[in-house]
């Protein structure tokens, strides 16, 4: 059960309600966001919705059975909207394109892919400063210089950054130089990262995890929100399957059935999702058909030479293909 409360409760009404909560044996979770108060409420007795439901105070209230509640399309039935500022907003009809190499890599680096993204009016670029690999030989990242010497160039040209943060312990170093805090596949479940994100005034995009099932993603998103954040993205990136043709079996299902349970934005990555650079734009354009509020994905001025992922980057002549057939479908705007 969910309960929202009216932000002028008085505590006589809160004791009240709390007693009517006890009567029927509910577990109540007090959750206050950066826009309103709830009580999430967890029992099993079957009860009469309108005996607190016209309680005073009460704003709201909704059963919700299901593990998560407050991302739940059951409680909420109109979509998140996630506003970045500077007229950048996510999930109001507006498709999202994010844009940018898998590794921040250089200075040069940036500026192009900065060029690149202002010739085609996209506004949020990607790109990561802290990488997790598989190997830990392989390069991981130029760390906070990195970051601020991206900043600098995305402030400058109005663009907005989105990068992974993988510890908790660097959520606080990086939150004044980024408009999105990323969570990756692997750390889908790191449920310590995921409360202290919660606790964060900026936007989370969510990845699913390798193995992770919708309920699992759904969950993690409940944590975000339970501890506060309600401006939360999830991102379909691929799973793993037996099939070793691709890096990743793409689960275009996934969108669909996201938008059917959660009111959240539903982003697809389709370079993770296949891994594959001639099938990129392929998943980016069936991602968009299956109604992906948007796109994130990699692009490099030399995507032979990229530091990481670079077998599934496009370049920029390849992505401006694909913007100009999204177009085409009426998903991006002229
Ligand atoms: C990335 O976005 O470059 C990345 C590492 O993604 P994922 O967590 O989906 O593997
Ligand atoms: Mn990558």
């Amino acid at each position: 059960m969910i309960i929202q409360l009216e932000p002028n409760i008085t505590d006589s009404q809160k004791d009240q309600l709390k007693e009517e909560l006890r009567k029927i044996q509910y577990k109540v979770n007090p959750v206050k966001t950066q826009f309103a108060n709830y009580l999430v409420g967890v029992g099993k007795r079957e009860f009469d919705i309108r005996s607190i439901g016209t309680l005073p105070g009460i704003r709201d209230i909704h059963r919700v059975s299901d593990a998560y509640k407050l991302v739940s399309k059951k409680w909420r039935v109109d979509n998140t909207v996630i506003d970045l500022g500077d007229g950048i907003r996510i999930g109001d009809g507006e498709p999202a394109m994010m844009v940018g190499p898998c590794s921040i890599e250089s200075e040069e680096q940036v500026a192009l892919t900065i060029e690149h993204m202002k010739k085609n009016n996209i506004r949020i670029m990607r790109g990561g400063v802290y990488k997790p690999r598989s190997s830990p030989y392989s390069f991981r990242g130029l760390g906070p210089d990195g970051l601020k010497m991206w900043y600098e160039q995305a402030k400058e040209a109005g663009i907005k950054i989105i990068t992974e943060v993988m510890m908790v312990d660097q959520i606080e170093g990086m939150y004044d130089y980024v408009d999105i805090f990323q969570v990756g596949a692997r750390n889908s479940q790191n449920f310590n990262l995921l409360d202290a994100l919660g606790e964060v005034d900026k936007p989370v995009l969510l990845k699913r995890g390798i193995s992770g099932t919708i309920d699992e993603l759904l969950a993690s998103a409940e944590y975000i929100f339970s501890n506060g954040n309600e401006r939360i993205m999830l991102c379909e990136r691929g799973i793993r399957s037996y099939e070793k043709a691709y890096r990743n079996t793409f689960d275009i299902n996934a969108l669909v059935m996201l938008k059917e349970k959660t009111h959240l934005p539903v982003i697809a990555d389709p370079s993770h999702g296949i891994g594959l650079r001639r099938f990129v734009d392929k998943i980016a354009l069936a991602s968009a058909v299956a109604g992906a509020d948007g796109i994130i994905m990699e692009v490099h001025h030399e995507p032979e030479k990229a530091f990481s992922d670079g077998q599934q980057t496009l370049s920029f002549d390849q992505a401006e293909r694909l913007y100009k057939q999204l177009k085409r479908l009426e998903w991006l705007r002229e």
